[in-house]
């Protein structure tokens, strides 16, 4: 619960303005219901940023609370839930199924359900059965989550007005892979499902990337259709589309760079600033963001002119807060959750700023990063944080006085997420492969719950389709 309320929590009618990644229905719905006079009731809104499986009682705690809220409110014409769909209790290895049909449960056959789901999700048979509609953001990085919940309530108002009957199609695509929509092939796929969208009885088509950390049954990619009452239609263009999809398997990936390399082409590149992202570093998808490997091999090459966003060391940031702003001391940070983060380093450092409950912005969403400190070590700055975040945007460095577009090299711990804002100042963006807590490759992640056959763990795992 902690975790929850230092990320995000909103009891009824307390969301904010902004959205947040996840809950953009919030601000969507409050300006439908404005325009159009109806009534929204609103519930709980939070999120923690994710690391490993949350406990069997916040789990339990949080899921009572919504449905009690459901059924408070009761009876209803549309429930909207905005969910991210990769979260995994110690006792439930499918959260937001278990959540719809426990609401499907309450609110009855006849009210309909739509919810948004972060692609990087898994897709169940009970979230299939539950919900109405589910649609899940298309771009990676998520630009367009608010575009997502746009979509999302407008289909839900429009099937609780009887002008549509959406019905949900589904294709397990049977693979495990890391897919940016940044880049080809994966740009050109985006655009081709949008171009779907509203033709025909086609109301709205996503793909379920899937979550290559979590240990579920489900877990890979999916083809996801919603149509105006054409499941036949639905499934065969969610197959169609998705075995598009498994062939572009082992191409969507960025070039992966090791440490020494990516520093050394930062360094001789002609522009700046150079962006390196340390992508399996990200507490995004659940590790602690203190690997020091790659500010420690910067600091023993004496580079200069690189800032770091960021390495989550709230005990650090304690003794810096203590210091105060200017200090200059001997501090030790970052490498101490876990023996695969690297050491921690130990270096003489001087103070240069420090921000009480800092933030970022990730489009327009404001993500906490918790008290914060910006230290120099010779050349080289860091940004410390005491609330785990990954790197979405620039202001990450500017907040804490550090100007991003005047540095050579930016390091960031994030996959891709970083990509929409800091695209636009980046004169090159490198992706960096360093070892450490995340599990990253299907092939040795050692799945124990995984029963079904999928690629690159199985070669063909359509082979049985083709021949049935
Ligand atoms: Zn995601």
């Amino acid at each position: 619960m902690t975790d929850f309320k230092e990320s995000f929590y909103a009891a009824p009618g307390e969301h904010p303005e902004t959205p947040t990644l996840c809950s953009a229905v919030f601000p969507v719905c409050r300006r439908r219901a404005r325009a159009e006079n109806w009534t929204l009731i609103e519930g709980t809104a939070t999120w923690a940023e994710p690391g490993g499986l949350i406990n069997a009682e916040t789990w339990e705690h949080l899921r009572g609370e919504i449905l009690e809220q459901v059924q408070a409110a009761l009876p209803l014409d549309g429930i909207i839930l905005g969910l991210h769909g990769a979260m995994v209790a110690q006792t439930c290895d499918d959260c937001e199924g278990d959540l719809l049909s426990r609401i499907r449960e309450v609110a009855g056959p006849d009210v309909v359900i739509g919810a948004t789901l972060d692609p990087h999700s898994h897709l169940t048979r009970r979230r299939l059965e539950a919900a109405d509609i589910l649609i899940a953001f298309k771009e990676f990085p998520h630009t367009d989550f608010v575009d997502c919940a746009e979509s999302c309530v407008d289909l839900t108002l429009r099937a609780a007005r009887g002008e549509i009957k959406p019905r949900l199609s589904a294709f397990d695509c049977r693979m495990i892979e890391v897919m940016p929509t940044n880049a080809e092939p994966m740009r050109g796929f985006v655009d081709q499902i949008k171009a779907h969208e509203g033709r025909g009885s086609v109301l709205s088509v996503s793909i379920i990337h899937g979550f290559m950390a979590a240990d579920v049954p489900d877990i890979g990619a999916h083809i996801v259709v919603v149509t105006d009452d054409h499941p036949e239609l639905g499934a065969y263009l969610a197959r169609d589309l998705g075995m598009q999809l498994f062939d572009f398997r082992g191409r969507t990936k960025p070039q992966l760079l090791s440490a020494g390399e990516a520093l050394e082409q930062a360094q001789n590149a002609p522009g700046c600033p150079v962006v390196i992202a340390d992508i399996w570093d990200n507490p995004g998808g659940g590790v602690p963001g203190d690997l020091t490997i790659l500010t420690k091999l910067a600091l023993d090459r004496q580079m200069s002119s690189l800032a770091v966003g960021s390495i989550w060391d709230p005990m650090a940031v304690r003794i810096c807060m203590s210091a105060g702003e200017g200090a200059r001391l001997s501090l030790r940070f970052g490498g101490k959750t876990s023996a695969t983060a690297g050491a921690p380093i130990d270096a003489e450092v001087e103070i240069l700023k420090l921000v009480r409950n800092a933030e970022q912005s990730f489009g327009q969403s404001r993500v906490p990063l918790g008290d914060a400190a910006a230290i120099r070590i010779d050349g080289i700055e860091v940004v410390l944080n005491s609330v785990r975040s990954q790197a979405f945007s620039p202001d990450l460095f500017s907040n804490l006085g550090i100007a991003p577009s005047a540095r050579k090299i930016l390091i960031v711990k994030s996959t891709n997420h970083f990509r929409g804002a800091f695209e636009a100042l980046a004169s090159d963006i490198l992706y960096v492969s360093i070892e450490g807590l995340y599990p990253n490759n299907p092939l040795t992640n050692g799945y124990r719950k995984l029963t079904r056959p999928v690629w690159p763990i199985v070669e063909n795992p359509h082979a049985e389709l083709e021949s049935a």
